[in-house]
């Protein structure tokens, strides 16, 4: 089988240069004039990182990639959906402001942000997923879907239901509106915390299947007319409705890789892994602990699962940081995703990602000086 080509920089930079110019040489071998980018809109991926987590990637690997896109006539923005948890992404409003927080302004990055799910999450279109076995549609931020060509650019870390989140998982999980991360988290129904709700029907009014009522004043929900579709999740201001995480590991991963292929399917794609601060959980937290292993460079490749593939191939090969969780899971061997989510099966998500052809974990490492 054709090994996918990943393009490799490490950390170390003499004087003069920098760990921007370095990615931007990565770009370089890359080729990414053979995209095809002129006067095409660029979704480019990424998570801008809950505010508190301080390992989230800066925007200043954002401006890198915004310039060279540019140079190929390209149009990007830089994009993501809302969240289903509470927290300072929610709604549109509150994710720009987290963004701006974290640094992400058109002077520091050299575009826009653009919320794909829209205001409240609901702005999604229905994708058919190409050799989807799970799933047959997946509902993908309209915006997102919008663009011409999608970049991912991910802070590669641990994740605490997949193993790890890098390429896939950022595109997977992070392209879909509300709706499409209820599909992929949970075959159930919303609930709603009885406490915190106000009464105020709101809700009711976005749901198409008449599916709530209100009883002593609280909204109910009828799991016979549910379908599950998570409009009322985004509709609700006061977080009085929200989903029971059921769906971990395999599932999961399965359902997750097949959104991320949705997202690229059809369109020139590329992916591009920043693996440092490797924080045990995913930036949505409000804090991040220490780092696991010390930084180790960026990965980058046309192929999403090569590009995961081989970050978590080097993260297993690297040293682990003495003080950092590490320390409370001894033993465990070298696959330390493994080590510190003893639940989780980081390899599911790459495994059934390979078989409905999103990409190939065989790859070929090619080091950019
Ligand atoms: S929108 Fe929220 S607060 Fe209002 S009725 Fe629905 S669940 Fe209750
Ligand atoms: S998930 Fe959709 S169908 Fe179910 S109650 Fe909410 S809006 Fe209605």
């Amino acid at each position: 089988m054709k090994k996918s080509e990943v393009f490799f920089t490490n950390m170390r930079c003499e004087f003069g240069d920098s760990l921007l110019h370095k990615l931007g040489r990565v770009l370089d071998k890359a080729d990414l004039g053979s995209l095809g980018l002129d006067r095409k809109f660029v979704a480019i991926k990424l998570h801008f990182g809950e505010p508190g987590n301080l390992a989230f990637l800066r925007p200043n690997f954002s401006k890198t990639v915004v310039d060279k896109i540019k140079s190929f006539g390209g149009m990007p923005f830089l994009t993501d959906c809302g969240t289903l948890y509470v927290g300072r992404r929610t709604h549109a409003l509150a994710h720009m402001e987290a963004a701006q927080e974290n640094g992400y302004w058109p002077a520091t990055t050299g575009c826009q942000v653009i919320i794909g799910d829209g205001l409240k999450g609901t702005d999604d279109v229905e994708v058919p997923i190409e050799g989807g076995k799970v799933l047959k549609t997946a509902l993908i931020g309209r915006a997102i879907m919008d663009a011409d060509a999608v970049f991912s650019l991910n802070h590669f870390k641990g994740h605490e239901m997949t193993g790890f989140g890098g390429a896939i998982k950022n595109l997977g999980m992070g392209s879909g509106s509300r709706a499409g991360k209820m599909a992929m988290h949970n075959d159930g129904k919303p609930v709603i915390d009885r406490e915190l709700c106000l009464g105020c029907k709101t809700c009711a009014k976005y749901c198409a299947q008449s599916a709530i009522s209100f009883k002593e004043k609280k909204a109910v929900i009828d799991e016979n007319k549910c379908v599950g579709c998570g409009r009322c999740v985004g509709s609700c201001n006061y977080n009085a409705i929200g989903v029971e995480w059921d769906t971990v590991g395999d599932a999961l991963n399965r359902k997750m890789a097949e959104y991320a292929k949705a997202v690229v399917q059809g369109r020139p794609s590329f992916h591009i892994n920043v693996v440092n601060h490797v924080s045990p959980y995913c930036d949505c937290h409000n804090e991040n602990d220490a780092a696991v292993i010390p930084d180790l460079g960026i990965f980058a490749s046309l192929d999403p699962v090569a590009v995961d593939m081989a970050s978590i191939e080097a993260v297993n090969q690297a040293m682990t940081l003495a003080g950092s969780i590490v320390d409370d899971r001894p033993g465990g061997g070298r696959d330390l995703f493994t080590r510190i989510h003893p639940g989780s099966n980081w390899r599911s998500q790459l495994e059934h990602a390979e078989k409905i052809g999103l990409g190939r974990m065989a790859h070929k490492l090619v080091t950019v000086k």
